[in-house]
């Protein structure tokens, strides 16, 4: 059988690997010492918890996602409030709601003050409509109003989903995964998140399929170059070895984009790739006491947050985990100012919720910034994106810094940091 050769561990990878095995022998090459790169779990001391890299948001529509966890046998790595619903409070007028969406394709809850954003009236439903009729070089800040819809929805839900400023990000983007969720109704919008964390839900399935399957996952592998002969990939060297590959071999690029281009740029000039990234801030803060919680955001097990620095809380009885997306905007500021901003958010959206005295400073907590969470979605950036298809015939690209592709857990449709 051939072999298809993966470079790169992370979901972009494994989800390759996954497809491919059963048809051909499969080959990881993943640089780290474990695979899952942008998208892992692991035991902090300091916190004694076991945490995620980032809080990571699926909706139902993603497709992707949904058939990566069926193949590897982890649907249920997967939970949520099991309904279309979407706790959120703004921290800056103290207003508390439920976005409450409807099963079917028509938004009944547009029409329903207790199921829609405070202040919405149905007329706002127009912005979808500017937004499904922009320009290729718009920005969504173009396409939005001063409507409570677009304030109190579309723009935060922009700004988890494209991991962008909206002044910056591209409207093209936000059309599509509105497309793809929102427009579809509730069935598309049902809110999941890893169980117990991203590596049990994702990573560790997938790698033991991947050896039940026979294949080899080589971790501590580092790819450093490619060796092209008339248009085809003929071998890979990993520092001094060399892995020859056969006539019929398939090689699969799923690295982070720059690294794909600092492979490939020798024998494809011409390649661009998005320069310019997003970085994602999560906060994890350990509770000294455990909590249980109630009201939607209970049931839902998180928390949209409007009006201040934190986008997303997530609710665990030993833990409360803030992300905050588009960040690059927050890097220059003290850690320890920053952790107490979004703490004294974390308390004023939280202690309403739970009978547990949450401390008036923050407790220990785990700042983590991925300075390259995402390609900063704006059209710039976007146009320079390739597809999966490359001149060299037995090579494709997979991951986030491609186009749309079969083999991409694209940070879409509103899966949100
Ligand atoms: C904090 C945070 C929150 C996020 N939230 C969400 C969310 O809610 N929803 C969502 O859909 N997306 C989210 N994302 C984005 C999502 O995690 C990424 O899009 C996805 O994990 C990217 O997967 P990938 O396989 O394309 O790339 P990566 O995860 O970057 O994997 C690439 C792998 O290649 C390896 N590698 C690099 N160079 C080499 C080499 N030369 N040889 C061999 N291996 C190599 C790396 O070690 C890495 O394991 C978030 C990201 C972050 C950081």
């Amino acid at each position: 059988m051939p072999v298809v050769h993966v470079i790169g561990g992370g979901l972009a990878g494994l989800s390759a690997a996954v497809e491919f095995i059963g048809n051909a022998n499969v080959r990881v090459y993943e640089s780290a010492r474990s695979c899952g790169g942008r998208a892992r779990s692991f035991y902090d001391k300091a916190l004694d918890r076991r945490i995620d890299n980032g809080n990571h948001l699926v909706l139902s529509a993603n497709r992707a996602t949904f058939r990566f966890l069926g193949l590897i046998g982890a649907y249920d790595g997967l939970t949520g409030p099991g309904a279309p619903i979407f706790p959120w409070h703004d921290v800056a007028t103290g207003e508390s709601w439920v976005l409450r969406l409807n099963e079917g394709r028509f938004p009944f809850w547009a029409f329903c003050p207790s199921r829609r954003v405070p202040g919405m009236r149905w007329r706002d439903l127009a912005v979808m409509l500017r937004l499904l009729r922009c320009q290729p070089d718009d920005v969504v800040t173009s396409c939005l109003g001063d409507d409570a819809l677009s304030r109190r929805l579309l723009a935060p839900f922009a700004v988890s989903a494209l991991n962008t400023p909206i002044d910056a990000a591209r409207a093209l983007l936000l059309k599509k995964v509105v497309q793809e969720c929102l427009l579809k109704g509730g069935r598309a919008c049902r809110p999941f998140y890893p169980k117990i964390g991203l590596s049990e839900t994702f990573v560790t399935p997938a790698a033991a399929h991947l050896t039940h399957m026979r294949a080899e996952v080589r971790t501590g592998c580092r790819v450093t170059g490619l060796q092209v002969q008339e248009g085809r990939v003929r071998a890979l060297e990993v520092g001094a070895e060399v892995m020859e590959v056969a006539p019929d071999d398939q090689v699969v690029i799923a690295t982070p984009a720059p690294v794909a281009a600092g492979l490939l740029q020798p024998s494809w000039p011409e390649l661009t790739v998005p320069d310019a990234f997003q970085s994602i801030i999560n906060v994890h803060f350990a509770l000294p006491t455990s909590a249980t919680y109630h009201g939607a955001a209970g049931r839902a097990g998180f928390t949209g947050v409007n009006g201040g620095m934190t986008e997303w809380i997530y609710l665990k009885p030993d833990l409360l985990s803030v992300t905050v997306s588009a960040a690059n905007r927050y890097l220059s500021m003290p850690q320890e100012a920053l952790t107490q901003q979004i703490w004294q958010e974390v308390r004023q959206v939280i202690q309403p919720l739970t009978a547990t005295k949450l401390p008036q400073d923050a407790p220990q907590a785990r700042v983590i910034i991925e300075k390259r969470a995402t390609f900063a979605a704006s059209v710039a950036q976007d146009k320079r994106r390739p597809s999966t298809v490359t001149p060299l015939s037995n090579l494709v690209l997979a991951g986030t810094g491609r186009k749309p592709g079969c083999h991409q857990p694209l940070r879409a449709p509103f899966v949100l940091g």
